[in-house]
This record gives structure tokens, sequence and C-alpha cells, in this order.
């Protein structure tokens, strides 16, 4: 009896020891913002708030000027992983140096949503991004990507990159399970109405697809499975692109949130530690939103 309550006693002071993951020492982010053609003002709160509740993150925020980025000069290097939420005008020259080295060095980035529509004419932050949309963006930057009979197909078709049908739910299907981002999570699972991205185009290289979806053509869509989470390599830097993420209702998802999570954290460790939330969708369920 007396071990029995020393190993419980044991028990209880270790799990009181053990902090939450990470939070001793939190993983410094930064969301880039200022310059959106979508509501970035209300959607950096959603993205800062739901890093910042894993208890993984601590997240600064660097806002451009409204019309220039004159000035614009973060510190990339003493973060962890940035978190783009800009779509706008060029960085000032040193400012992209900056950026390229860090990511270059082991910097990893995260790119939501409209931040691929950033930069058509800056060549490294397209190799980063892999795939991007609209800027004049064509078959000169790269294939279309394509998820057909389970495997990846560039197309190389001519065309314009990056456009989407009307706002609907729509089902995510699972590329790659053993991917540390997307173990354990449902092969296939529901997002909440949100834009979906079809017809980018980009370099493409080092690229690992994550999660697809069919756009479908009642919708507006190509009627093709088009990317919407992948990973890119760069350098020695760690790139997580979800496509997800048009306004502050599809930013509420839990599918959303999660991966955006998971996402982060992999981009800036390589792994991630954080569980699969119970609530999270199926292709069936209901959508939880937070
Ligand atoms: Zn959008």
């Amino acid at each position: 009896m007396r071990s029995f309550l020393f190993r419980a006693a044991c028990l209880c002071f270790g799990l009181a020891l053990a902090p939450f993951a990470g939070a001793a020492d939190p993983l410094k982010a930064l969301i880039v913002d200022g310059q959106n053609n979508h509501d970035w003002k209300a959607t950096t709160p959603i993205l800062k708030s739901t890093l910042e509740k894993t208890g993984l993150f601590k997240v600064d925020v660097a806002t451009t000027g409204p019309r220039d980025t004159t000035g614009f000069r973060p510190k990339f290097s003493d973060y962890a992983v940035v978190v783009s939420n800009y779509n706008g005008k060029a960085w000032p020259e040193e400012t992209r140096a900056d950026f390229v080295n860090f990511v270059k060095n082991g910097g990893g980035l995260v790119v939501v949503h409209a931040a691929n529509n950033s930069f058509p004419e800056w060549p490294e932050y397209n190799e980063m991004i892999g795939l991007g949309g609209w800027g004049g963006r064509n078959e000169k930057n790269g294939p279309y990507i394509r998820f057909t009979e389970g495997k990846v197909v560039r197309d190389s078709t001519k065309g314009n990159g990056g456009s989407h049908g009307a706002q609907h739910e729509f089902v995510l299907q699972t590329a790659d399970a053993e991917h540390p981002i997307m173990k354990g999570l449902p092969k296939a699972w529901r997002h909440t109405t949100d834009e979906l991205y079809d017809r980018l185009r980009g370099p493409a290289q080092n690229f690992t697809l994550l999660a697809y979806a069919n756009s479908a053509k009642a919708t507006g869509g190509t009627g093709l499975n088009e990317p919407i989470l992948f990973t890119i390599d760069y350098g020695k830097g760690r790139v997580f692109h979800t496509t997800m993420g048009h306004g502050t209702v599809s930013m509420k998802c839990v599918g959303f949130q999660t991966t955006l999570n998971r996402g982060t954290e992999w981009a800036a460790t390589g792994k991630v530690t954080q569980p699969v939330p119970e609530e999270f969708p199926g292709a069936e369920k209901a959508l939880p939103t937070r």
C-alpha cells in the first residue's frame, strides 16, 4: 500500500512538473501583414490567437505601411518561423535579402491563402512558396500541380495561374498520411466555407503534397484535384503552405486551425508534438468551429 501511494504521489508530482508542451520555451513566430486584398486586420488576430492557444508559440506581428513598405525590416532571424498574411507591394531590397537568408539558413515559413498571390516578380519567393496565383503568373512561372490516379502530376499546359470558383465547403483528401503534419488526421475531412484555389503555378521544386481537394465544376472550379496543403524545402528551411483561409469564417474551422498549428510547428522545428483535437472534422461530420 505504501508503495502504491508512493508511486501515485510520484506520478502526480511528475505530471505537475511536466509543463504543457513547449510552454516553458515557446517558439517565436512572426506574422507579417499590412497589405492584402483580404481582410488582414480581422484575420491576423485569429492566426495569432490560434497559434498562441497551443501554448507552443509566442507570436509577434510586423506590419508594413498601408501603401508602401519603406522602412519595413523585421529581424526575421529572431524567429523560428514567419507566417505570411501579406499580399502587397514589394519589400525593400535589403528586407528581401534578409528573408531569403532567413529561410535558406533554416528559418520556417508558413504561407496562408493570398500570401501566395504576393511577389510574382521575386524568383526566390516563388521557389519558397512552390505555387502561386494571379499577378500575371503563367506557364513561365512553372507547371500546374495536379493529383491524378494517386500521383502528383506536373502539367505544363499554357495558361494563367490562379483562380477559384464560388466559396463553398469542400472535402480535403490526404495525399501523404505519414508526413508529421498529417499523421493522425483522417484520410478525408470537410473544411468549412472557403475559396478553393485552383490553377496555381510555380516551380514546385522539393515539393511534398499533403492534401488536395476536388475543385468541382458545379461551383465554378476546374473539375480537377487541386493542391491545398503542401510543403517545400528551401535550402535548410521548411515551408508549409495552406491555400485555405480566405476570411474569418474559414479560419475558425478546426481543420484550418489544426493544420495551421501543426504546419507552423513543423516549419519551425521539423517535428509535430501536438495532438489532433478530438473535435477534428471528418468527411461527413458536422463542422466544428472555434
Ligand atoms: Zn481569398
